[in-house]
């Protein structure tokens, strides 16, 4: 799909900052840019659009040279994500959304439908069509930039450090949402971080750069099993956790896979019944359809005894929740550092499947550290 071949970029002035790259990226593959500030990774992603000209070399996109083509033709073509959002603060939600639409003269009638079919993927609703960017928080706005990126419905979809300004909890939500969002849509995207979480979480393969040169290309996997050198062993950290753990990988397998739980239209004293006989302080609420809709607690339950009956009336939607298949490494510190006593897991459908509590994670992250980094089980232990 996306092929580059003996690259090099030399800036006026001589600075080399991309050197000699070459890379064949498949069709629907996610692939990661990482490396530290300076390595070349932005002016890479600008030679794929051709904001920025190759000093050497050549980049197709399906066999076809870029630079035979229209060079807006081709940006039109290609969905770009930056850090900075770029939305136009003057413009609503649906222009900014639909900007690449306007320019190729789909009817009013058309943008709309697909901004509201956009926003639906980020659970927005049309309330947000005709806001404005500073109406928004920080994490809307930079969705609102991905599905800017998605309007025309590019193939290929080039993010340069799209989450870096992010609070961390935001970051994490967006992640997941666009993990997620990647499997449905199939894009070839091509995403530049200098978050080695970011990257294992979201690469299919990885690309690690240094001073404009690639050091390795690799799954996730491959890279924290077989760094080549010290460079990309320091990039990785020494601190990640259960990176090596060949058995035990995704958090179904570990989760328990009955969580107490209740439906939404029950009573506050039905889940005090459920709460008693299974000795727990927060039950998981679902819709009939077993879809995770949040939770209850022991203290709301008490508070709003006498002013409220129903389940649905007292719920706490802000649930944080995993994947089932996604990778225990990433979930466990995330976990643990937000101090959360259990997370429920869901599978693509949000659908509820199981529950990870604190005790097995004490277990998982005991049993996987190796070797010498005792250290750090007594800094884990300090965290519980
Ligand atoms: P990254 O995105 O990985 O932080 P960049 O691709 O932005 O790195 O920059 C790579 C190198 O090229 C850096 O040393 C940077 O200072 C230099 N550079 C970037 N843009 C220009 C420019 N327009 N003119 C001269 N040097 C530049
Ligand atoms: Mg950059």
């Amino acid at each position: 799909m996306l092929k580059i071949e003996k690259v090099s970029k030399i800036y006026k002035g001589g600075k080399k900052a991309v050197n000699n790259i070459s890379l064949d990226i498949k069709k629907g593959e996610f692939i990661c840019f990482i490396g530290p500030s300076g390595c070349g990774k932005t002016t890479t992603m600008k030679m794929i659009n051709r904001l920025i000209e190759p000093s050497e070399g050549q980049i197709l996109i399906n066999g076809e040279n870029i630079m035979d083509k229209d060079p807006v033709q081709l940006r039109r073509e290609i969905g770009y994500v930056i850090q900075q959002i770029g939305l136009f603060p003057h413009m609503t939600i649906l222009e900014n959304i639909t900007l690449v639409p306007k320019l190729l003269k789909w009817e009013e009638k058309r943008k709309k439908e697909r901004a509201l079919e956009l926003l639906q993927l980020v659970d927005m609703g049309p309330e947000y069509l005709e806001r404005y960017p500073h109406e928004l928080s920080g994490g809307q706005q930079q969705r609102i930039g991905v599905l800017r990126a998605l309007a025309s419905n590019p193939p290929l979809i080039l993010m340069d450090e799209p989450f870096g300004a992010l609070d961390p909890i935001t970051r994490d939500a967006l992640q997941e949402e666009f993990k997620n969002l990647q499997r449905t849509l199939n894009k070839t995207i091509v995403f530049v971080t200098h978050d080695m979480d970011e990257a294992i979480k979201l690469a299919d393969r990885i690309v690690i750069l240094k001073a404009g040169e690639i050091v390795q290309v690799g799954t996730p996997d491959e890279i924290l099993r077989n760094p080549v050198n010290e460079f990309v062993e320091e990039f990785i950290g020494k601190d990640r956790l259960l990176q090596t753990r060949p058995h035990v990988e995704l958090v179904e397998q570990i989760m328990s896979r009955n969580p107490i739980s209740i439906t939404e239209e029950k009573s506050l004293n039905d889940a005090i019944k459920i709460m008693r006989e299974k000795r727990v302080d927060s039950l998981l609420v679902i819709d009939e359809q077993n879809v995770l809709k949040g939770f209850v607690d022991v203290e709301t339950i008490s508070e709003f005894r006498k002013k409220a009956t129903f389940i649905s009336e007292v719920i706490n939607t802000e649930v944080y929740s995993v994947n089932q298949d996604s990778l225990i490494r990433d979930s466990v510190q995330k976990i643990l550092k937000r101090g959360f006593k259990y997370v429920p897991v869901v599978d693509h459908n949000k659908h509820l499947v199981g529950i990870v509590t604190r005790a097995t994670l004490v277990d998982i992250v005991y049993d996987s550290i190796w070797g010498e980094e005792e250290h750090q089980i007594a800094e884990m232990v300090e965290m519980f």
